[in-house]
């Protein structure tokens, strides 16, 4: 049947590996919300908006408007990609600068209620696995499912870094695991939307899980 499954949890905990998979195996749509806050993310730092010195909140507001997010569907990778008005910028977003500046643009109230109108839009299409921090809380606090992932912060740090690594980028595991755990407390105590789980929502621990393990669990509770 045709329903939302949200997936929510701690950075690198392996959402969107498990989103994937699961819109693959259901034939549902896959939207990666932490690739929307971060397409915004790459809008302020490429504006000047935000950097190590300053963070020109108030100005940064008024320029929203200008900021235009969409997904494609690559049939090639078979998931759908980020654009930032027109231009595809999936390669762009996963870098250690734009994950070093997009809690704080991420926990700006005006940021938060665009790209929650554009995710709740996106829900109208049934079918759909979207994974993020307030998913299951406040965009679709309706969905048939919720899972909430967790994992170590030494497994969560360190599938970042071979990630980042695999892609060539210079960067410890140091650098990583600060940034990862940097995230999660601003994401938690930010005032608008912090980062919870859902009373109702499933949680997964997945430090120790395969992926073919997580989605035999996850076929169960759907099939239930
Ligand atoms: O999922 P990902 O790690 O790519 O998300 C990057 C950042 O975007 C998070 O650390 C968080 O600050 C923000 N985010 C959010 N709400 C979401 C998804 C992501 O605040 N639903």
């Amino acid at each position: 049947s045709k329903i939302i499954i949200a997936i929510d949890g701690y950075s690198s905990t392996g959402k969107s590996t498990l989103a994937k998979q699961l819109a693959k195996k259901l034939g549902f749509i896959y939207v990666d919300t932490g690739a929307m806050y971060r397409a915004v993310t790459l809008y302020a730092i490429r504006n000047g908006y935000i950097s190590d010195e300053n963070f020109d909140v108030e100005n940064f507001v008024l320029e929203l408007d200008k900021i235009k997010i969409s997904f494609l569907f690559n049939p090639q990778l078979g998931f759908a990609e980020v654009y930032l008005n027109g231009e595809n910028v999936e390669k762009h977003i996963r870098t250690m600068q734009v994950s070093g500046f997009v809690s704080p643009i991420a926990a700006v109230p005006e940021v938060r209620y665009l790209l929650v109108k554009q995710q709740q839009e996106m829900g109208k299409n049934k079918g759909l696995v979207m994974d993020g921090r307030d998913i299951g809380t406040v965009v679709f606090p309706n969905a048939e499912l919720k899972l909430f992932m967790t994992a170590s912060d030494q497994v969560r740090a360190q599938r970042r870094y071979d990630e980042l690594i695999a892609r060539g980028e210079q960067v410890t595991f140091d650098e990583v695991l600060h940034n990862v755990r940097e995230r999660d407390y601003i994401d938690s105590h930010r005032e608008n939307s912090p980062l919870m789980k859902a009373d109702d929502a499933i949680e997964i621990d997945n430090s120790n899980l395969s992926i073919d393990e997580q989605f035999e669990k996850i076929k169960k509770m759907i099939e239930e």
